[in-house]
């Protein structure tokens, strides 16, 4: 899927050309990896376009840069409005939105002191991250051979840019097997998440997902589908997972900001259920999108741009 340029982006409080939204080769974060970003979603809902929990997602930001001792220059209003700014500025309904904290151009050397820390915010359209019909058809999946990073060595609680890189040998080994994606395992062999998204279970119409000490990025998506499910009425267990549990699930599925509710209906060419969307995934999939296109709101989950 090829990025479709809009007008604008912003860059350290300045709404500048998309094709100036430039940075010196000789940067922190292109040399050492070190920046920390956010994934949001802003969605054309039944009352105008509006963003899904905005402040969870700019708190986890500022969570990601006090692991890593960085300090944003910006409060989170002013992140926050610089957001609605930027979506303004470039017309959009809906779009994806890519805040990034960065160190920028100062020294070479991998200690930061000193180093600017710079602020950008990019919007763009973006559809369906797995793929055309994944949301509607679910997609096959293998468990990856990679592993996720091991505690105390890069904090999977922080969405940096470094992190990535793990999350792109496992999309590109699942791709390069004819695989839409890829789920990894953490350290000691339990089940962990996708390269961008965390995953649920069903069995016998209970929801399990990995606890947050197994090498997850903690979910906003995860969290609010917790959230729904008990709210439904459903158990949700947060627990380790073996990979065999995951062979015989009744459902399975992928959730994320891009990947929003995105049926399994394999892994490693094991069929899950009957190979189709189960009826819990696609409940919570209907729930989820009363919420974000509906605008139905019960919980204040969304910021409206206007
Ligand atoms: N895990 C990883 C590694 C991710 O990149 C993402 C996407 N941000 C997720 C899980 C899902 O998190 P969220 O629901 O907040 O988008």
């Amino acid at each position: 899927m090829s990025i479709k340029p809009v007008a604008k982006i912003w860059m350290n409080g300045a709404l500048v050309d998309w094709a100036d939204a430039k940075i010196h080769i000789l940067s922190h974060v292109i040399q050492y990896g070190s920046g920390w970003f956010e994934g949001i979603r802003a969605y054309e809902t039944k009352r105008g376009t509006a963003i899904f929990r905005l402040a969870e997602h700019l708190r986890r930001m500022h969570d990601s840069c006090k692991i890593y001792r960085v300090e944003i220059p910006y409060t989170l209003d002013q992140l926050k409005q610089a957001i609605i700014d930027t979506i303004k500025a470039n017309g959009l309904k809906a779009c994806y939105i890519r805040p990034l904290v960065y160190r920028g151009y100062g020294d070479v050397g991998v200690d930061p002191s000193g180093i600017p820390i710079d602020v950008a915010i990019a919007v763009w359209e973006w559809g369906s991250y797995l793929g055309a019909g994944a949301l509607a058809n679910g997609i096959d999946v293998r468990l990856s051979s990679w592993h996720r990073a091991a505690p105390n060595t890069f904090p999977t609680y922080a969405k940096s840019t470094g992190n990535y890189l793990n999350s792109q040998l496992i999309r590109l080994e699942a791709a390069a097997d004819g695989y839409a994606e890829g789920i990894a395992l953490d350290a000691y062999g339990y089940v962990s998440e996708g390269s961008g998204e965390n995953i649920f279970m069903v069995r016998d119409r209970i929801l399990f997902t990995p606890p947050l000490t197994r090498a997850v990025l903690p979910g906003i998506t995860r969290m609010s589908l917790i959230r729904i499910a008990r709210d439904a009425g459903y158990e949700v267990h947060e627990v380790d997972i073996s990979r065999e549990m995951l062979y015989i699930a009744d459902e399975l599925f992928f959730c994320g900001t891009a990947a929003e509710i995105t049926p399994i209906r394999s892994i490693d060419r094991i069929v899950i259920g009957d190979g189709k969307p189960g009826p819990i995934t696609l409940d919570l999939q209907k729930r989820f999108f009363e919420i974000v296109r509906d605008g139905k709101d019960p919980y204040q989950w969304l910021t409206f741009v206007e």
